[in-house]
């Protein structure tokens, strides 16, 4: 596969994967690795800064990344969350991609209540909020969505995310939870950021999605660009196995 360049220079873009330590369960990681992969495999150099509490967010990032965590771990990081919600908002307002899942997905919204009644504010970004649940949502889940067709995953929530009119929804569960168990909707999108429940991890098996995300970002940074079509057999048959395995 020949690299990509722009006037004889490589593309290269900048992932910024919010809070590793805090909010990474359920193979979240995995996200973080298809996309420095895809990237690869097409000759895109990709840097990645982890940004942890208390760090300056780096204005730079070309794809903001988030994975789930625990209410402990939300927990950890509410207080850094103003320090990088102005850059975090202004980034997607103009467009950036955007992948969080779960936990962040949560805090992506304005608020989220835990089932003990903590508060725990949000960045605003989405126009959501979440309210702790009695019950679990746990397992396998298939969904729809216009852009990426079929989506498939699993989920391990307590929180019960309801979204507003400034929100799309990602997706229409086609069978499991998703959102809040009631409406049949799943996840949030906004401009070019996906907020989802869906771990697994959810790029490797749905691989639309990871392109979405790395050509969205290489046409912010360098203007229209083709991605190099890649052989996915192996990634549509990890999307038929988990579509196939019961709840
Ligand atoms: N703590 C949140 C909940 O249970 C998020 C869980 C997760 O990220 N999997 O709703």
């Amino acid at each position: 596969m020949t690299d990509s360049k722009v006037s004889g220079a490589p593309l290269k873009l900048v992932i910024a994967h919010l809070y590793p330590r805090e909010m990474n369960i359920y193979g979240d990681h995995g996200n973080l690795l298809t996309l420095a992969r895809r990237c690869q495999w097409r000759g895109i150099e990709v840097e990645t800064i982890g940004h942890h509490p208390g760090a300056l967010f780096p204005e730079h990032a070309d794809i903001i990344l988030g994975g789930g965590g625990q209410d402990s771990g939300q927990e950890k990081i509410q207080a850094d969350l103003p320090r990088i919600q102005n850059t975090l908002t202004q980034l997607i307002e103009d467009g950036a991609p955007a992948l969080v899942v779960c936990g962040t997905y949560q805090l992506f919204g304005s608020y989220f209540k835990t089932i003990g009644g903590e508060m725990i504010e949000g960045l605003g970004i989405f126009d959501l909020h979440t309210v702790g649940g009695k019950t679990r949502l746990i397992g396998n889940i298939v969904t729809r969505s216009t852009e990426f067709g079929e989506i498939v995953g699993y989920e391990n929530h307590s929180g019960q995310t309801w979204l507003g009119t400034g929100v799309e929804p990602l997706a229409q569960v086609i069978s499991g939870a998703g959102n809040n168990g009631s409406d049949n909707l799943e996840g949030a999108r906004f401009k070019n950021a996906l907020g989802t429940y869906l771990h697994g991890p959810l790029l490797p098996k749905n691989p639309r999605i990871a392109d979405f995300l790395i050509q969205k970002a290489l046409e912010r940074r360098y203007g229209a660009q083709t991605l190099a079509e890649l052989d996915d057999a192996l990634a549509h048959t990890a999307h038929q196995h988990a579509k196939e395995r019961p709840r």
